[in-house]
């Protein structure tokens, strides 16, 4: 018998929330209408779920819907991943409710997240696109870049992207520096890695050392882009996100 349950709610990518936190409930008393519910962890005794609220939902009082970007650095660090976990199956289920090969009606695994094709057969899965992240170090520097996305302009990380069909992950880290940046890499040592919920990534990070050539930007990527001390950084990403956890790394090992 479960006594509580963390409710995992969103109104298309908006979760709901009150005071900056995934409220509890009874197991079987979602606040608000809900179309499908998914179970996607547990905190203490209580089971989590998440699941799509019926259209056109207004937030119950004292409570709204909160994009994950919005909660972000606000959530407990707990409560921010499941809501990361619980978006991405929220957005797989209502993206994959028909067949990609017959158009069929699917159906939902009973024990696993599969939408299962009765007609033909085919199984889809939650989709993940993996990147890398990559601190790029030259001796006391390290490289980083404002993202011409970045709303903040005087926002600068470490540069990212998405690997490729076919590519190794060490692959991708030469390549994305070599087009994003124009320079070499060597030394490719992994970090750590990291779910990342916009909308449906794995961010896999690494270091690796300079090797030689001139910067040389993708204008359509990057804004600006320089090589910093750890005694002079600009201003740069916040916890959770593992850009931070990469250039706290640096600044530690340089100061
Ligand atoms: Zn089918």
């Amino acid at each position: 018998m479960i006594d509580t349950a963390h409710w995992f709610l969103f109104s298309g990518n908006k979760l709901l929330v009150q005071d900056a936190a995934v409220p509890y409930y009874t197991a079987d008393q979602p606040p608000v209408a809900i179309v499908h519910r998914h179970e996607i962890g547990q905190v203490g005794a209580a089971v989590c779920y998440a699941a799509a609220v019926v259209p056109d939902t207004i937030a119950p009082d004292g409570m709204q819907f909160a994009s994950l970007r919005q909660l972000y650095g606000c959530l407990s660090d707990e409560q921010f991943w499941l809501a990361a976990r619980a978006v991405q199956i929220v957005d797989w289920d209502r993206t994959h409710q028909f067949c990609g090969r017959c158009g069929t009606h699917t159906e939902t695994g009973a024990t696993e997240h599969v939408k299962i094709c009765p007609a033909c057969g085919q199984r889809n899965y939650p989709r993940l696109a993996p990147a890398v992240i990559v601190a790029v170090t030259d001796g006391d520097k390290l490289l980083l870049a404002s993202n011409v996305r970045y709303r903040n302009q005087e926002m600068y990380s470490v540069l990212a992207g998405f690997v490729e069909p076919g590519e190794t992950l060490e692959q991708t880290v030469k390549r994305e520096i070599k087009e994003e940046a124009g320079i070499d890499v060597e030394n490719i040592r992994y970090f750590g890695s990291q779910p990342w919920p916009f909308p449906h990534s794995l961010m896999v990070a690494f270091t690796a050392d300079y090797a030689g050539g001139d910067l040389v930007l993708q204008e359509d990527e990057l804004r600006a882009a320089d090589w910093f001390t750890a005694d002079n950084l600009p201003t740069t990403p916040t916890p959770p996100s593992i850009a931070y956890d990469l250039i706290q790394a640096f600044v530690q090992q340089h100061q």
